[in-house]
C-alpha cells in the first residue's frame, strides 16, 4: 500500500473514516497493481508528461474518494491555497490538475479511481466482449488504438466500478463538490482527534 494512503489510514484508525479509507485503498491497490500488469501485457504507453485527460475533465468521486482526498490535502498536503481553489470552484475543470508540475495531478497517490482507469483498462462491451480503446487526446502515443480482449483474467472498468459502489451507500458527485463536502467532515473529525489540518506545507 501507498505510504501516503498508510499514514491517513494511521491516523483515522479508530474511527468509522479510517476503515472506509482502508477498503479505498485496497481497491486503489488491486487496480494499481492489475493496470500495471496490463499495460505492460498490452503494450499500452501514455505519451511522456501529457496530462490532457486532466486537463479537460472533472471526474466524479464517491463520498469515500472525496474523503481520501480531502484527508490528504488537510493533512499530508497541507496546502492551503489548493484547498482554498477547490473551495472556490471556479472551473468547470479538475482543480487539482497543475500544467506546470510534470507530475500534472496533485494528489497523485489518492486520486479517484476514474483517474486510475482511464487509458489504462479495458471496458466491457454490450454483447460482453472485453476491448480497450485509446483514449481520444492521444495523438501521437504509442498505446495500440483499439484491442480486444479474450482474456477471463482482465478485469473490466465497470467491475472496479461495481467493487467501489459496494463500499457506501452515497452518491457519486463532481469532485470539487465532493471534495467541499469532505473537507468540512475530515475537518470536524481532525479536530476531534486533535490533529493539526490546518498548517500550509513549505514545498
Ligand atoms: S490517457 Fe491519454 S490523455 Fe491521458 S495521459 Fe494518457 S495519453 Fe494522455
Ligand atoms: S484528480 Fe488528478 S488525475 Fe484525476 S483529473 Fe484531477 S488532476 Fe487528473
Amino acid at each position: 500500500m501507498c505510504d501516503d494512503r498508510e499514514k491517513l489510514i494511521d491516523m483515522f484508525s479508530s474511527t468509522h473514516l479510517g476503515d472506509s479509507l482502508k477498503e479505498l485503498s485496497l481497491i486503489y491497490d488491486d487496480v494499481e497493481r492489475d493496470t500495471e500488469e496490463f499495460c505492460e501485457e498490452y503494450s499500452i504507453h501514455c505519451t511522456l508528461g501529457c496530462g490532457e485527460c486532466c486537463e479537460n475533465f472533472m471526474p466524479d468521486i464517491t463520498p469515500a474518494e472525496a474523503n481520501m482526498i480531502a484527508s490528504y490535502l488537510m493533512l499530508i498536503k497541507k496546502d492551503m491555497s489548493l484547498i482554498e481553489k477547490v473551495k472556490k470552484k471556479t472551473s468547470i475543470h479538475c482543480p487539482l490538475y497543475d500544467s506546470n508540475n510534470p507530475y500534472h495531478c496533485q494528489v497523485y497517490s489518492v486520486r479517484p479511481l476514474v483517474c486510475r482507469l482511464f487509458g489504462q483498462c479495458a471496458s466491457k462491451m454490450k454483447d460482453g466482449k472485453k476491448i480497450f480503446r485509446r483514449c481520444r487526446f492521444s495523438g501521437g502515443c504509442l498505446m495500440p488504438e483499439r484491442l480486444e480482449i479474450d482474456s477471463s483474467e482482465i478485469k473490466t472498468m465497470d467491475e472496479y466500478g461495481l467493487r467501489l459502489q459496494a463500499l457506501e451507500s452515497g452518491d457519486v458527485s463532481d469532485l470539487d463538490d465532493g471534495v467541499c463536502k469532505a473537507l468540512e467532515e475530515v475537518g470536524l473529525i481532525s479536530g476531534f482527534l486533535g490533529f493539526d489540518s490546518k498548517t500550509p506545507s513549505a514545498s
